[in-house]
């Protein structure tokens, strides 16, 4: 038996890894079920280019819980190690690297979110463990070795009996750490960590009933046998070629990544490429609407097979974290801490591809079958109205597929849109005016009155909207958004010739001031118009701007802060209407009514008549029925 020091400059590592990484001590068991699979895996990579000449046979990775010893063991069949590896991989580089890690994050430790995903490798072993064995016997023609450390740097290394392949290693878990000797909680890790590894994972035994023979007795029981219980899907749905895969399998690789959701996803997009990086994964389209939950079943990021997160910031585009899926790539770095993440070359580009992708299926969808396409806009567009909005590479491809509906439920793309109404609704500054409505019912009198003029209203009523508009504006020409209420359509578009007055401009000015007399001047700015006699006589509107301005504030953003915003509004008379005349030349009691009565109805339909004045206009009302 050897004894040795293991060199390092820290006198005792171990209580230092145990302390940097308390937030993620269950990572101990990704890290060696992932060195498992690395031995399996190089020893058939060996075989394959003839230098290992041994049997591979059917490999598995065994996970086994000892209560009584309280140990913990992880049993592969894979290259092993000879005395020597163990001296150069476990002793020196294993630990060098685990001695870098240190040296270089000990400063930064309070930012837990660094520490959340690297791969320490074999050393997290000392996170659980107050002492490791190693028991390995390598494929080449030499003696297996023991290897013990206690968490100190001192260690010993001796010849042991083991005659069949592959590494053991026992963890002798620490007290503080005795929830690992629970069969409940290694089970969540392997389900949580290892569920789509490639090699066989074997954690306990279950039953099988065998079937009958076909010629078995009539009183012939069947037989139940003891099987490996295998706890991994080795050929997950992502790693195959998407020509093999039906409809049905992507939905049941759906269901195994996401076993409590019931709703089937909208679509999916296999994504495979090799070159400049290599990545492979999945990305389902849910059925979102308008309310979203994007802190449950995310998408995952695995690296090679092996689980690393679902925190997926920097690597996703942000606009994409409302779909749900799988990303594996070897090439995404993932012992560095994230604002490294986002700036990494390989990140950016992966970031690109996936853009691209989604780009092109929307495309796809769209071209191939068009009425479906239609049918899921609406669970769909909050994704694509924000990544026009947060992607410029998304953004330039989007004109080929964005849809935009119509209050009536039909859909046009830009292009079509534009044929359809442009001439119809160009002001005489020749901009475009898109009329829209973010709530069908509550803007349903204005939305009437528009369409009753010929226009079209389009309906933009996703969270994300007031942005994607704000985006469409600056980037296509001479277009404005215009919501249905924000003015008297007729001033948005004036392209007819003036309408005669029946008002001179005294009886305007009198009129003016008596509507005045009866309105919280601070928030409603009074207009006397020559509208056409079928326009409804008093009618309000929210300029755009003052509207937008206030939805910012509202999200959060603006210029204004916390501070608050006033409403302000425009109060439309209908000069030509019969109503104003009437106004006009009734006695002073009646005026007065007449005024506060059409008042109330323009505040009505624009959802402005609340409280006490709502109490009142509906008792007198009833009133008058009597
Ligand atoms: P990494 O896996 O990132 O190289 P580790 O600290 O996990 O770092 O492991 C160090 C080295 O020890 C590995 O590269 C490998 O050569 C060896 N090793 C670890 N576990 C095993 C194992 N189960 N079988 C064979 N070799 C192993």
């Amino acid at each position: 038996m050897t004894k040795g020091s293991i060199n390092v400059s820290v006198e005792n590592i171990f209580p230092l890894i145990k302390k940097f990484l308390y937030s993620d001590h269950e990572i101990f068991l990704r890290e060696l079920v992932s060195n498992a699979t690395d031995a399996t895996l190089k020893l058939r990579h060996l075989i394959n280019i003839g230098e290992a000449k041994v049997e591979y046979g059917d490999p598995l990775i065994e996970i086994k819980i000892d209560k009584t010893n309280k140990t913990l063991h992880i049993i592969d069949q894979g290259i092993g190690m000879t005395a020597e590896e163990v001296e150069k991989y476990i002793n020196q580089v294993a630990f060098s690297g685990a001695e870098e890690f240190l040296n270089k994050y000990k400063d930064s430790a309070k930012d837990a979110g660094i520490i959340g995903h690297f791969g320490l490798g074999f050393y997290s072993a000392f996170m659980v463990a107050k002492k490791v064995e190693i028991i390995t016997k390598s494929f080449k023609d030499e003696p297996a070795v023991k290897w013990i450390c206690d968490g100190s740097p001192e260690f010993s290394l001796e010849n042991v009996d083991k005659t069949t392949r592959g590494t053991e290693i026992i963890l002798h878990i620490a007290e503080d750490s005795e929830e690992f000797l629970e069969e409940y909680r290694i089970r969540e890790l392997l389900e949580k960590y290892n569920k789509f590894m490639p090699v066989p994972i074997k954690f306990g035994t279950r039953k099988q009933t065998l079937p009958l023979a076909e010629d078995a007795a009539e009183d012939a029981k069947p037989e139940e046998v003891e099987i490996d219980n295998i706890v991994n899907n080795t050929h997950p749905a992502w790693t195959k070629n998407p020509s093999e895969l039906q409809k049905e399998d992507y939905l049941n690789f759906y269901r195994e990544l996401y076993p409590t959701q019931f709703e089937e996803p909208l679509f999916w997009i296999h994504l495979n490429v090799d070159y400049p990086f290599s990545l492979m994964g999945i990305l389902f389209f849910p059925r979102l609407g308008n309310n979203i939950n994007i802190d449950k079943d995310k998408i995952q990021l695995y690296q090679n097979q092996v689980f690393v997160t679902d925190e997926v910031k920097g690597i996703v585009p942000d606009f994409l974290m409302l779909l749900r899926g799988v990303i594996d790539s070897p090439d995404i770095p993932l012992n560095v801490s994230r604002s490294y993440l986002q700036a990494d070359g390989a990140v950016k580009k992966i970031s690109q591809y996936i853009t691209r992708k989604v780009a092109d299926k929307m495309n796809s969808l769209l071209k191939e079958d068009r009425p479906e396409f239609e049918k899921k806009w609406n669970d769909i567009k909050i994704v694509l109205e924000y990544g026009v909005v947060s992607e410029e590479k998304f953004a330039e491809k989007s004109d080929k597929f964005m849809l935009y509906p119509n209050v009536d439920g039909q859909f046009y793309t830009w292009d079509e849109f534009e044929s359809k109404a442009k001439e119809n609704q160009t002001d005489k500054d020749g901009n475009f005016i898109i009329l829209y409505a973010t709530d069908k019912d509550q803007q349903d009198s204005y939305v009437a009155s528009a369409k009753e003029k010929g226009y079209e209203v389009l309906l933009l009523d996703s969270p994300v909207s007031p942005h994607f508009i704000q985006k469409l504006e600056m980037s296509k020409e001479k277009i404005s958004f215009v919501r249905v209420d924000a003015d008297h359509i007729s001033n948005l578009i004036k392209k007819d010739e003036p309408i005669l007055a029946r008002m001179s401009e005294e009886e305007k000015e009198t009129l003016k001031k008596e509507i005045e007399a009866s309105i919280d001047k601070a928030k409603y700015t009074i207009q006397l118009e020559d509208l056409s006699m079928s326009d409804a006589p008093f009618i309000i509107t929210q300029p755009e701007f003052m509207r937008r301005m206030k939805e910012m504030q509202q999200m959060g953003g603006g210029m204004f802060g916390a501070g608050n915003f006033p409403e302000m509004y425009n109060l439309v008379v209908n000069s030509n209407s019969d109503l104003a005349h009437e106004i006009l030349s009734k006695p002073e009691e009646e005026k007065k009514e007449l005024i506060v009565q059409a008042l109330d109805l323009a505040k009505l339909s624009q959802n402005l008549l609340k409280g006490k004045e709502l109490t009142d206009f509906i008792k007198r009302n009833f009133d008058q029925l009597k």
